[in-house]
């Protein structure tokens, strides 16, 4: 649906986005996560046709940006990072507005209004004006403003960015029922966020792409921890009876106990190998402790990235 090729950006000299290519299918929540200054706004502002690449393609639905940047914008709606609404307007008002600019036709306006407002829960803030309002409701509005001419993508840059913990919770079951009618890009640089809501995320680092998958591969263990009690040598010779093991790190010495992580051939399953590992250490006479598969966060996927 989207597709994004060989994307650059420069700014004078200065290399923002270099080479980052990635394909978005429909229906994906998709989070870009990345430090400040590493390149989400720069990469939202190209897929919304508001800043040119200097290289590369992005095409929506088959139609390319250089030449029908119009009608993509039609099919998408969009957050900016400081959402620019309107403080001397009512919330209505303003809405009103924007579904026109949308091209929203005159006889279905109300109704868009009203359904944006019902679904970003602000109608009790409807009539007041705009710089009466909380960040957070001025956050909502900038929603409802992206959802009025009923957008196929949604691209939310830092949805919830200087909302409070209670308005960062109904931002994000706002996105969980928009997408699922739509696709979701957001940007953040808060790894929590990525975890509560998206399906896939896609790290930036000073404006290159550093890593592109999806939340459940993320997730699933390749090593397995050990923690044993036992003499010098029994562990590796009882891991050598094990053809599986491919390699083992030895982790902390605690107690007398000793830790390892071992990684299997064939990526195997770490829960599959786990009854031979077991047998094979009981065998040995090591006291076996514990043994579970270990869990990647996304907070450590993203230190590694950050150490490459
Ligand atoms: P943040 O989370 O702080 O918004 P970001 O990941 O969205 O950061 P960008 O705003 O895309 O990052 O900026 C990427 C890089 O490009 C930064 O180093 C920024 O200083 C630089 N940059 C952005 N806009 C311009 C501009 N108009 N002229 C020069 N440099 C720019």
């Amino acid at each position: 649906m989207i597709s994004v090729d060989g994307l650059v950006r420069t700014y004078g000299d200065f290399t923002a986005i270099d080479n980052v290519s990635f394909k978005i299918g429909q229906g994906e929540i998709v989070g870009l996560l990345g430090h400040n200054g590493a390149g989400k706004t720069t990469i939202m502002k190209m897929l919304t046709g508001f800043l040119e690449p200097t290289d590369g393609s992005i095409t929506v639905d088959g139609l390319d940006i250089n030449r029908e940047r119009e009608a993509i914008q039609r099919k998408i709606g969009y957050l900016p990072e400081n959402c620019p609404v309107y403080p001397e307007m009512t919330v209505i008002d303003y809405l009103n507005y924007a579904a026109a600019l949308h091209g929203v036709s005159e006889t279905e306006r109300l109704s868009r209004v009203r359904e944006a407002i019902a679904k970003t829960e602000l109608s009790g803030k409807a009539t007041q004006l705009i710089n009466t309002l909380s960040r957070g409701y001025r956050q909502r509005v900038g929603v409802a403003q992206s959802l009025l001419h009923h957008p196929d993508i949604l691209i939310l840059d830092e949805p919830t960015n200087g909302l409070d913990p209670s308005q960062v919770q109904h931002m994000r079951d706002l996105i969980r029922e928009v997408a699922q009618h739509a696709t979701v890009i957001l940007s953040t640089h808060i790894l929590q966020e990525v975890q509560a809501i998206c399906d896939r995320v896609i790290i930036i680092r000073a404006g290159k792409k550093v890593m592109d998958s999806r939340m459940e591969e993320l997730r699933s263990a390749h090593r397995l921890l050990v923690t044993v009690q036992a003499e010098p040598g029994k562990v590796d010779a009882a891991l050598k009876e094990v053809a599986v093991v491919q390699s083992v790190e030895q982790l902390a010495n605690d107690d007398n106990r000793q830790s390892y992580a071992l990684e299997f051939r064939d990526q195997a399953e770490p829960q599959q190998c786990a009854p031979a590992v077991a047998s094979a250490l009981l065998g040995q006479g090591c006291a076996l402790y514990a043994m579970q598969p270990e869990q990647r966060t996304l907070e450590s996927i993203f230190l590694e990235t950050a150490a490459q």
